[in-house]
């Protein structure tokens, strides 16, 4: 197809859209990507990845308090969350250029921009650039909705801040019972904070093994 730029134009470099390009670009296909925040979306910038990171963090508590039982003499042990964050936005700025690697590896041109569909094979970028693309691919994820504008609305984040807060909270409720709420709550609570965690259902984890659900609960 001559008259158009590229095969593939995959909008969103997240789990999704970077695997599709690398996948088509393999076989040969001429593919462009374009990312309006960071490479590697979701799951490693913002997602499962720093997550797992603040998961691991939480759980020395509890090994800390389980040596001493076994006989270790630990000091006094105390948590730095500045350190914790540091080290975590170290890790993920790693896996960005581990997946831009990969892109460059596979011939995907990589457009760091907003991309808006114009008609079924046109895009234009932020730099008003248009680009003609036989297929456009759409992989851009979902974001997180805070709900209807209630009193205090202001003070409430999602998932998104919670990885950038310049403190561990003292205290923090948690409203939601699915498992990014869950997880959460364990963090901050592991770490030291007073969590409370608000649910509208009968108990947490809706679709999970009940033996589980009823573990996590109590
Ligand atoms: C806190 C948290 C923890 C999670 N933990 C897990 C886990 O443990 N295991 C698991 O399997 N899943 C987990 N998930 C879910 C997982 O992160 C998502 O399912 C996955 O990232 C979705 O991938 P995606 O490619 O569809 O979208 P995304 O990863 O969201 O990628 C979409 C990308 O598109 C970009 N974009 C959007 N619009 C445009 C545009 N117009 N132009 C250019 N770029 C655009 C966005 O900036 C984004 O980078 C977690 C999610 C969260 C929020």
């Amino acid at each position: 197809m001559a008259d158009h730029d590229v095969d593939l134009f995959v909008i969103g470099a997240g789990s999704g859209g970077v695997r599709a390009a690398r996948i088509a670009a393999s076989h040969g296909a001429r593919v462009m990507i374009a990312e309006e925040f960071r490479v590697g979306g979701t799951c490693v910038i913002r997602g499962c990845v720093p997550k797992k990171l603040l998961v691991y963090a939480s759980r020395f508590s509890d090994e800390f308090e389980d040596a001493a039982g076994y006989g270790w003499r630990v000091p006094e042990p105390t948590f730095h969350w500045p350190t914790l964050i540091a080290n975590k936005d170290r890790e993920i700025a790693r896996l960005e250029a581990a997946y831009i690697a990969t892109l460059e590896r596979f011939n995907v041109s990589l457009v760091k921009s907003r991309a808006v569909i114009e008609d079924a094979h046109s895009l234009k970028l932020a730099t008003g650039a248009r680009v003609h693309a036989k297929t456009i691919l759409v992989a851009t994820g979902a974001w997180p909705h805070l709900g209807e504008k209630i009193p205090g609305l202001e003070h409430v984040i999602s998932s998104n801040e919670a990885f950038h807060l310049p403190e561990l909270p003292r205290r923090i409720v948690i409203q939601g019972g699915g498992y990014i709420a869950v997880e959460f709550a364990c963090i901050f609570a592991g770490l030291g904070s007073e969590v409370t965690l608000v649910y509208r259902g009968e108990n947490i984890l809706r679709g999970f093994d009940d033996d589980v659900r009823e573990h996590l609960r109590n």
